[in-house]
């Protein structure tokens, strides 16, 4: 089995397209990696460089042992499973499986038993025997991985394998994936956009904006414990509620979050107060989940006020909106300035969002000038002037989850508790400044 490392890998597109930046990121061997991000964050051209589909503007990348700079894509043990794995139209599903290992010349009877037992864990044994114009995306899907397994790569790459199936088949499929990988114990980067996804299979997640890692954990980690404001935002449905404060330190050192006409105060006994009471005076962003919230009808609790706005069903349970007057803040746009905003808007000659596109003034730099056209970049972005699409902070409804028996309605006045434990918070660029250090 073999592990990647990433050291300090950058890409540039056309001299001129920052689309990784300055990217660390080990993979141990047997691990599976899920790399998470919005679109035009850099996932797929992450994992095309891993694969040697686009060479690496500047860092390191090793696979194992060995440094992957100067081998070939063919030589570096990899096998890549795209959106929709194109099969030979007129090999039947398993002589698509089996192709690889012909060409390799390896015996028919291990060929054979190699089918089987993948056909097996894909539950595409009764597919086997049909053209793929016959089978459903699934099973087409299913197949295409069948075939890059087959090989029994060192590293398997994937980039949005279920993006094409509708959701039952894409629930399916990924279960096989998740069992396919722990049963064969390959190393896999596997790259998505969606959440569930990446917190239901990942081992770890690095989750990716603007070309960069903004965290990296097991999913329980980067759920629970997010680094930024994005990365708690991105995961997490409803998205969490990022509310606008001012951190107040009283005489006695109690430490309340000051919401504008509304605050929290910390418990004396909450070790986050130490650290806090050092911003006193300071703009922080506090976030809170759904469920860190409890809330009933007015009056029942000590906590925050509001007006139920809309309840709405979901199956397993009902989400209230509520009216509170708190100013909140967009996850997508914190960190981020009018000129990164303004850029995103662009779009490259294939049509394609880019996040990084240098102001047109610069001159194309040679590839070699790394640092100095990401010296530009970071230097377009403070002088950006541009008035920003949206506004970071607005007011806009709390969202909390509500228990159907307390019998509210819309329109009713309600409070809410709140469990301070559960709360995060991050300074205005959206890092985390209330982590304790054991
Ligand atoms: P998606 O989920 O939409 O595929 P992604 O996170 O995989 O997005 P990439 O495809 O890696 O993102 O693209 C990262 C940035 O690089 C984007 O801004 C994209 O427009 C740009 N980009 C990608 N490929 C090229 C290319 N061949 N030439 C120029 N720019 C490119």
């Amino acid at each position: 089995m073999t592990g990647i490392r990433l050291d300090s890998v950058s890409k540039v597109y056309d001299s001129r397209h920052l689309a990784v930046d300055k990217v660390s990121l080990e993979v141990a061997a047997g691990e599976f990696m899920v790399l998470l991000g919005p679109s035009g964050c850099g996932k797929t051209t992450l994992l095309r460089m891993i694969a040697g589909l686009e060479e690496l503007t500047d860092g390191e990348l090793w696979l194992g042992r060995t440094r992957a700079s100067g081998l070939a894509p063919k030589d570096r043990g990899i096998a890549l499973v795209f959106q929709s794995g194109a099969l030979y139209p007129n090999r039947t599903a398993r002589d698509n499986i089996k192709f690889p290992l012909q060409i390799a010349k390896q015996d028919p009877v291990e060929v054979n038993e190699k089918v089987s037992g993948l056909a097996r864990i894909l539950k595409i044994g009764a597919a086997l025997d049909r053209f793929p114009r016959t089978l459903s995306g699934g099973e087409r899907q299913r197949v295409a991985i069948g075939r890059a397994i087959v090989r029994e790569p060192q590293i398997f790459l994937m980039d949005e394998p279920l993006s094409n199936l509708d959701a039952t088949m894409r629930t399916e499929l990924r279960q096989e994936i998740g069992a396919m990988a722990r049963d064969l114990n390959v190393t896999t980067v596997y790259v998505t956009h969606d959440q569930v996804e990446a917190l239901t299979l990942a081992d770890r997640i690095a989750i990716m904006r603007d070309g960069r890692i903004e965290d990296v954990g097991t999913p329980a980690q980067v759920y629970s414990d997010p680094a930024t404001a994005f990365v708690a935002g991105f995961l997490g449905t409803p998205r969490i509620n990022l509310m606008s404060a001012t951190v107040r330190v009283t005489a006695r050192h109690r430490v309340s979050l000051d919401l504008g006409g509304q605050s929290i105060a910390l418990p004396t006994i909450d070790r986050r107060s130490i650290i806090l009471s050092k911003h006193d005076g300071i703009r922080v962003i506090v976030g809170g989940r759904s469920d860190a919230f409890t809330v009933s009808a007015d009056g029942g609790v000590d906590g925050l006020a509001g007006r139920l706005r809309a309840l709405e069903f979901h199956g397993d349970r009902w989400i209230a909106y509520v009216e509170s007057g708190i100013e909140m803040v967009n996850p997508d746009l914190v960190g981020v300035d009018a000129a990164a905003r303004r850029r995103s808007q662009r779009t490259t000659h294939d049509g394609r969002h880019t996040k990084h596109a240098v102001p047109d003034s610069e001159p194309a730099a040679p590839v070699s000038a790394l640092r100095r056209l990401t010296k530009a970049f970071r230097q377009s972005k403070d002088a950006a002037a541009a008035p920003p699409a949206e506004p970071t902070h607005r007011r806009a409804d709390l969202v909390l989850e509500v228990d159907p028996a307390a019998g509210l309605t819309a329109g009713a006045k309600v409070t809410f508790a709140v469990d301070t434990a559960r709360l995060h918070i991050f300074d205005e660029e959206g890092h985390r400044v209330d982590r304790v250090t054991h």
